[in-house]
């Protein structure tokens, strides 16, 4: 007997039809003897509808009361989920965030975890109940709910995973597991059934959304076995079956996975760019650029600083279009003026997109493939950033789909045995 933690997406908890699958599902691990913490999401479509509400109501609404809003699509759900448990005969108990208590940061809209208590959980374990936690919010320390950012019930789920020390934690979501990209985007991806830790952080940090990020940070920061699986099987499966089946996330790397070049290609619609033209190239001018960026709660990430001309150099960084605007007028009105910046420029019309593999570090001329791919589909690079296990190009957004085609096929990641393809 088991500890097993199981998150429902969207999608799987999208109807009443698919809550009472989800119902027999876990009903099974339930009757196999295991005991099962359940965290769901808010029905598909739920947290985007409360959502738009508010933006009716005020184009930036308050944050605090985002929350407050946001958290109900969880609380709804879990309390169905709960309900078909009980009228299928498994006794069942659903909890939101604050009962729990998940305790986190104060940052509305994208708190985190900081601690999670799991008395009043194990006691409805160990009288035999199903207990469902609701996913994607948690509570401050002035007793405010806050939510864990979009996509955030796996990370909910991972760290109740990871505070109760479960055995496994059983993503399920509406693909069969992890692709080496975006099955919606390329027809011939393929599944992967196991994917190294640093790749899936890397994978899900470049735009990957089959997983927030910081769901990968908790499964590494406490070693809990995280395996992304359908939830639109059928839900009486033999449990064996079930326990094989999806993506394993693993942390020993084997030469199998040392050998492709490329594990993954990762896209990233959300953001822009922004250029300062013409600013004086004299030291500290990093800093005052990025300072009060920084300084607004801007995330910045790729940079890049032309070699300077008579003094002067063109100085490019990007945020998330979310931050677009707010960036802009930052520089415009602030920023600009105070470094002598010529002009600025902006583009929120690029994407990001990023080859993965943990092959990449003992093999050269990877990113020249990719670069030759990009240019045989008259492709511009805009920016480019290299780490150990990946290289990310910035390009117009118009390109996107046909980048990750053309990279998905270039590094042989089409074919079952491709993935062996020297650059
Ligand atoms: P859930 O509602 O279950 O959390 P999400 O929509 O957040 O589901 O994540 C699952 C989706 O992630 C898939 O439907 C798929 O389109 C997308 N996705 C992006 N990249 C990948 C990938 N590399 N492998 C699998 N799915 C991916
Ligand atoms: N319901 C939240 C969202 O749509 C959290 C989640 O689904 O993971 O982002
Ligand atoms: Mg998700």
């Amino acid at each position: 007997m088991s500890l097993i933690v199981h998150k429902y997406g969207g999608t799987s908890m999208g109807s009443v039809e698919r809550i009472q699958n989800v119902a027999r599902r876990v009903a099974k691990w339930h009757e196999a003897g295991h005991q099962v913490v359940v965290v769901p999401s808010a029905m598909s479509g739920e947290t985007n509808r409360l959502l738009g509400l508010a933006k009716e109501i005020s184009p930036q609404p308050d944050a605090r009361e985002l929350d407050m809003l946001a958290s109900t699509g969880e609380q709804a759900s879990s309390s169905l989920l709960a309900m078909a448990l009980i009228s299928q005969g498994v006794p069942a108990r659903s909890y939101t965030g604050w009962q729990v208590p998940v305790r986190t940061d104060s940052s509305f809209t994208k708190a985190r975890i900081k601690s999670i208590d799991d008395a009043r959980i194990r006691s409805d374990l160990e009288s035999g109940r199903v207990v469902i936690v609701t996913g994607f919010q948690g509570i401050d320390d002035d007793g405010n709910i806050t939510t864990l950012g979009r996509g955030g019930s796996d990370t909910s789920a991972v760290a109740v995973a990871a505070a109760m020390g479960a055995a496994e934690c059983l993503i399920f979501t509406d693909v069969d597991g992890v692709y080496t990209t975006d099955p919606r985007v390329v027809p011939e991806a393929r599944r992967m059934s196991v994917i190294s830790f640093e790749e899936m952080m890397e994978m899900a940090s470049l735009g990957s959304k089959v997983l927030q990020i910081r769901s990968v940070e908790f499964a590494g920061k406490y070693r809990v076995p995280v395996r992304v699986l359908s939830s639109l099987t059928d839900p009486l499966i033999p449990l064996e079956e079930e326990m094989a089946s999806g993506t394993l996330i693993t942390f020993e790397e084997d030469q199998k996975m040392e050998a492709a070049v490329v594990s993954g290609i990762a896209f990233s619609r959300d953001e822009a760019k922004v250029t300062l033209l013409a600013v004086p190239d004299t030291p500290g001018v990093a800093y005052s650029i990025l300072g009060p960026v920084a300084a607004a709660n801007i995330d910045v990430d790729m940079i890049l600083q032309n070699q300077s001309v008579q003094g002067t150099t063109d100085f490019s960084f990007t945020v998330n279009r979310n931050d677009f605007a707010r960036t802009l007028d930052l520089l415009n009105n602030q920023i600009g003026p105070a470094v002598g910046a010529g002009q600025i420029v902006s583009d929120d019309k690029v994407c990001k997109v990023s080859i993965v593999g943990i092959g990449m570090r003992s093999h050269v001329g990877v990113a020249s493939l990719m670069f030759r791919t990009l240019s045989e589909e008259g492709i511009n690079i805009q920016m480019i950033s290299t780490s150990e296990i990946k290289t990310s190009v910035i390009i117009n957004d118009k390109y996107m789909e046909l980048a990750v085609r053309a990279l998905h096929k270039a590094f042989g990641l089409d074919s079952e045995n491709g993935q062996v393809a020297k650059p």
